[in-house]
């Protein structure tokens, strides 16, 4: 799962969100972005594929700076791991962009309506097409927090979403349906944050968005409504815990933090993968393989070491229960110096 850092206030929001999207690390992530407004209307956006600091190496060869931004660690489910389908995407106009986590089912269908009206997409993402929707409502004079709402209307999916509109500056909208949305309180200045580490350094007030909620966020103040856009009174905790504790969650141990933990992973693995829908998963990185060639297989070989050998023997389980395709797991340091069997209609696996 991705991590989404943003950040309304005085301060120099470059190093800010780089430093947050750090913390959000163990999250795992195959590419990086940001978007940040100077001079109250510039929007300027850096991306890169990789680890973060290919995306820090990208700023500071062409350096950017304001007081405003967003920031993402990526992903994929749709579309390569790429810089262009990097986050934040933008609409036509340039004007709106944002920021995804998780998974918009329905893409296709509201991609195919939205080139109808000449909509020009420049990326593989189910994401892009959530600036683009903005754009379409704002161009039927509805405000930004309007705009926002009627998009969240036509999604279907799970999305947490943090939005900037250049045209009203000093302004971030962040967006709940699923994955979690921590907003930071500070002395004019507020966070939205995928986890609340990013955040603590900054400030201890913190409170969680519910799903089906948004904020609308500025210098000034934090307001919660949901999507019908009746107003939420959020519930803010102050977090009492050192950056240490923050680091295990609360808990005494890491071990302990990491066995609480293992539905949550389970959970964020599998959920931009699978629609919750119709049950259909998504595999995006084997595109180049059809369906008709996953039916051809008549055996699978997993090659692996230590604890990716021992998720082989738990995948065995399932895939024989749910394909019914013998599965054989190696262990990967024999399988490169033995001469093993295999025919053209095997799979082979290799796990790390
Ligand atoms: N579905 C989006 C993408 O593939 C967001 C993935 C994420 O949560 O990082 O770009």
């Amino acid at each position: 799962m991705c991590g989404i850092v943003g950040y309304v206030g005085n301060k120099q929001v470059v190093p800010l969100i780089i430093d947050g999207l750090r913390k959000l690390e163990y999250r795992g992530y195959d590419s990086a972005g940001i978007a940040v407004v100077n001079d109250g209307h510039n929007l300027e956006i850096r991306r890169a594929e990789g680890k973060l600091r290919n995306l820090e190496e990208t700023i500071r060869l062409s350096p950017i700076d304001g007081t405003y931004g967003i920031g993402h660690t990526r992903w994929a489910t749709h579309g390569r791991p790429t810089e262009e389908n990097a986050h934040p995407h933008r609409d036509c106009t340039g004007r709106v962009v944002v920021v995804h986590n998780g998974i918009i089912e329905n893409y296709i269908q509201l991609k195919e309506r939205l080139r109808k009206t000449d909509h020009r997409f420049v990326t593989e993402t189910d994401t892009e097409i959530i600036a683009h929707l903005i754009e379409e409502f704002l161009k039927q004079d509805q405000s930004f927090e309007q705009a926002v709402r009627s998009m969240v209307a036509e999604l279907r999916g799970i999305f947490a979403l943090s939005i900037i509109n250049a045209d009203e500056p000093d302004t971030i909208i962040a967006v709940r349906q699923g994955p979690p949305v921590v907003i930071g309180l500070g002395d004019r200045e507020f966070f939205v944050a995928s986890d609340i580490p990013p955040i603590l350094q900054h400030t201890r007030d913190v409170f969680f968005l519910g799903d089906g909620e948004l904020a609308i966020i500025n210098k000034d103040a934090v307001r919660v409504i949901d999507f019908e856009g009746n107003p939420v009174q959020p519930a803010i905790q102050r977090i009492t815990w050192d950056p240490i504790m923050a680091e295990k969650g609360g808990f005494k141990h890491f071990m302990l933090k990491e066995i609480y933990e293992q539905p949550r992973s389970v959970r964020d693995t599998v959920q931009g993968r699978i629609s919750l829908d119709s049950g259909q998963v998504f595999l995006d990185e084997f595109s180049n393989i059809t369906e008709a060639d996953f039916k051809r297989f008549s055996s699978i070989k997993i090659a692996a070491c230590g604890t990716s050998w021992h998720a082989g023997l738990a995948g065995k389980y399932m895939i024989e229960q749910l394909a019914r395709v013998p599965v054989d797991v190696d262990y990967a340091s024999e399988f490169r110096y033995r001469n093993p069997v295999m025919g053209e209609d095997d799979l082979l696996i290799f796990c790390w």
